[in-house]
């Protein structure tokens, strides 16, 4: 096989929310596609993969940079040694050509996306949907057949009533979710106290709620939320400091009682190893959010994954960001505790696809080969601009 063509697209997920750091008002995506000269059943082959949510797109990187890198490189060099699929770890070698070590700013953000769209062409070559890809090469053929979800929203909009916002927690719940987060720091601790309450009430336990203060705080503001929600039992406290604060995350862990979660913003497997090492973070308590597409794919998260393992954290621990399908089929076929989901936001890249049955905060993947971007209809509507 050939890889034929490169491209990217620029597309808008503008929306009218912020949370306690940055509003959305701007926000873009770059959609990849990468061509090939083989076809199945008379349609080509290809695949498909974007940047996730909230580093804007990456055009500039991925044109000057990542693509051609790719396109220059002997034919031989992206595919497997037999030459019947593309090799998402050779390609990921080529692509981080001439890139120094460290530093990583957001061309892991250009070679998450890349990687992304030839792991779905991977999978698509070899006829099954990823979950069943990466199960049968990572884990034995073992994959979960139901992937935990929570709807990630609770953001701060124009007009703010905690009315709306009830309503929109019980929309999660009605649409087959059990938990769901919200962000706080984007108002005083006494509004976000309220807003947690009201969560609550909808919700009905701590632990169907997590908070998300996007490292909004210095340590002892940090400190104040946290002593603040003691006595809710929460399921998770996210990001509640500079991301890079591994010695403030140590404080804040010691001063709460609800787990920790973050790793979003950590974009590398380096930059993982010191958090699970520096930030006093437990790995039978408390949650890891790399997002494999904003931190140089699949590739570098399995590097992650086996460092993790390591330093005594199970794959079980871990529950992506990004609310993609992508990381959907991650969960299935690594074994991850479950993923984000963005119902309503995000859209239409936060859906999922219409086949797919949420009930009980669990979803199922479809047996569509690859991704299965394609299958949801307003997804598919973008792709075919590519
Ligand atoms: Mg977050």
């Amino acid at each position: 096989m050939k890889i034929t063509a490169i491209r990217d697209k620029s597309i808008s997920i503008a929306s009218p929310m912020r949370n306690s750091v940055i509003d959305f008002s701007t926000m873009t995506i770059s959609v990849v596609k990468v061509e090939t000269d083989q076809r199945i059943g008379g349609e080509a082959v290809v695949g498909y993969g974007f940047t996730s949510n909230g580093r804007y797109a990456q055009s500039g990187i991925l044109r000057d940079r990542i693509f051609p890198r790719l396109m220059s490189a002997p034919a031989q060099a992206l595919i497997t040694d037999d030459g019947k699929n593309v090799d998402p770890f050779k390609c990921w070698q080529i692509m981080m050509t001439n890139e120094k070590p460290g530093g990583h700013g957001e061309r892991s953000v250009a070679v998450g996306a890349v990687d992304m769209a030839l792991w779905d062409l991977l999978a698509k070559m070899e006829g099954k949907p990823l979950y069943r890809t990466l199960a049968d090469r990572f884990r034995d053929g073992v994959c979960d057949k139901k992937i935990k979800v929570y709807a990630a929203g609770g953001y701060y909009y124009p007009g703010d009533s905690l009315g709306k916002f009830k309503d929109e927690m019980q929309g999660y719940l009605d649409l087959g979710f059990v938990e769901t987060k919200m962000k706080i720091g984007g108002a005083s601790l006494e509004e976000d106290l309220r807003r947690i309450e009201a969560a609550l009430e909808v919700v009905g336990t701590g632990q169907c709620l997590a908070v998300d203060a996007n490292a909004r705080f210095d340590t002892s503001t940090a400190v104040a939320y946290a002593e603040a929600m003691s006595d809710y039992d929460l399921r998770w406290y996210e990001e509640p400091v500079g991301v890079l604060d591994f010695a403030a995350h140590a404080e804040v862990k010691a001063a709460s009682t609800a787990p920790i979660a973050t790793g979003e913003n950590i974009f590398s497997c380096d930059d993982s190893q010191n958090l699970v090492r520096y930030a006093g973070l437990d790995p039978n308590a408390d949650f890891l959010q790399m997002d494999p597409a904003l931190s140089y794919g699949l590739v570098e998260y399995l590097k992650t994954l086996e460092m993790l393992a390591a330093n005594g954290w199970s794959s079980r621990r871990c529950v992506p960001h990004g609310g993609h399908q992508f990381g959907l089929h991650l969960a299935a076929g690594l074994g991850l505790m479950g993923n984000e989901a963005y119902p309503g936001v995000f859209e239409p890249f936060g859906q999922f696809a219409p086949s797919m049955i949420l009930e009980g905060g669990e979803v199922q993947l479809t047996d569509d080969p690859g991704i299965g971007y394609e299958t949801i209809p307003e997804i598919y509507a973008i792709l075919q601009t590519i």
